[in-house]
């Protein structure tokens, strides 16, 4: 058995993992001490939703770790704003976890999945998190004593979805993570292709815009200064005037629910034209209710042109990845997988037009991630 952590930008996720990758016991909390738990066998495609699912015998464990939280949210007024107390809190919940798990289970290996570049065995610059520095192979030494592995979170990901998920069937493919920011990973002839010095693949800062928005990188224009999930939510909140702590399930509910009505409304405004100005003044006798659909109709044109800048952006940063490295196959994950819906299909109009490639005969399947949230702490687990 190995352990998996995933430390993401707002929560952390601990499971046991079986040798044919599938997760039979996770541990799962956001950064605040909000604890969710379950044993999950089948959820490996679900978004990360509260389970009551408990075991007899996880129920101290879930009350020990609950009220280590407590203790630490009490303590602290803020736990976002004080990283040493965060530091704790982290180290406080990973080691609670792993001394339960390895009690029960033979653990060989304990891999770290985090977002950024681990540097000697710590987590740097943890921008989400504010965290600097974080010696997570020194905190997991008080516990365990076998091997312990480090790897960039989108990079963990992707191995999941090679060896496990949706690119399993293909030897040259590439993985986008496309979140907070994009990250990747790039398999060819089967196998991870891994600079020497560097993670590599740093396909969320290739320039796609010069002098564009400035990245947090130090550059201008970076491909995910464009395309990242946290770009495209932030300016279909601020367009639609929506609350900004609407999660991805609700906005895509909204965006689903826009569709509908933008459907209509252009039936409406196509049967509007047909009549003369008198007869649509008499319709529109209340001028309430005419700035109304006025302001919902300007509306629904910018999020539309929202949408649509942000599939050209995402398809030139997929046509530079393709050119470069002729993938059989492209797979999307991340939170972008929760807009597939409202995304999938304007992407593919656009992407089939074939303009956007070199080899016009051989475009790449476009799949989507099927791992979910585990696919960090499953990849975290694949020897690298
Ligand atoms: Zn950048």
């Amino acid at each position: 058995m190995k352990i998996g952590i995933d430390i993401g930008g707002s929560h952390i996720g601990i499971g046991l993992v079986d040798e044919n990758g599938n997760i039979v016991e996770k541990y799962e909390t956001d950064i605040n001490g909000n604890e969710i738990i379950k044993n999950n066998e089948n959820d490996k495609c679900n978004e990360k939703s509260e389970s009551n699912i408990i075991n007899k015998s996880d129920e101290q464990s879930k009350d020990n770790i609950n009220n280590k939280s407590d203790n630490i949210n009490n303590e602290s007024d803020n736990i976002n704003n004080k990283s040493s107390d965060l530091n704790k809190f982290i180290e406080n919940y990973i080691l609670q976890a792993i001394k339960k798990l390895s009690k029960e289970h033979d653990i060989e290996l304990i891999g770290i999945a985090s977002p950024g570049t681990p540097k000697d065995g710590k987590l740097t610059n943890l921008v989400n998190l504010g965290i600097d520095e974080l010696d997570i192979t020194q905190i997991i030494k008080k516990e365990f004593n076998g091997k312990i592995q480090i790897n960039n979170d989108a990079k963990c990901a992707g191995l999941a979805e090679k060896q496990y998920g949706s690119l399993k069937d293909y030897d040259d493919a590439v993985f986008m993570c496309l979140g907070t920011g994009i990250g990747g990973a790039v398999f060819l002839g089967g196998k991870e292709l891994k600079p020497k010095r560097n993670p590599g693949f740093e396909i969320g800062h290739m320039i796609i815009k010069k002098d564009g928005i400035s990245c947090n990188c130090g550059k201008s224009g970076c491909f995910e200064t464009y395309c990242s999930m946290k770009r495209l939510k932030n300016a279909l909140i601020d367009a639609m005037g929506l609350n900004k702590d609407i999660n991805a399930k609700e906005l895509l509910n909204v965006l689903k629910e826009r569709n509908k009505n933008l459907k209509e409304h252009r039936e409406e405004l196509n049967e509007n034209l047909k009549q003369n100005k008198d007869e649509l003044n008499e319709r529109c006798k209340n001028l309430k209710e005419h700035e109304e659909k006025l302001k919902k109709r300007n509306e629904e044109v910018v999020v539309q042109k929202i949408l649509e800048e942000y599939i050209d952006n995402l398809i030139i940063g997929l046509s530079n990845v393709i050119d470069l490295l002729e993938p059989e196959a492209i797979c999307l994950g991340g939170s972008f997988v929760y807009f597939k819906d409202i995304l999938y299909e304007m992407l593919l109009e656009e992407f089939n037009s074939r303009k956007y490639v070199f080899n016009k005969n051989a475009l790449p399947v476009i799949k989507f991630a099927t791992l979910g949230n585990d696919a960090g702490i499953i990849g975290a687990t694949i020897v690298l």
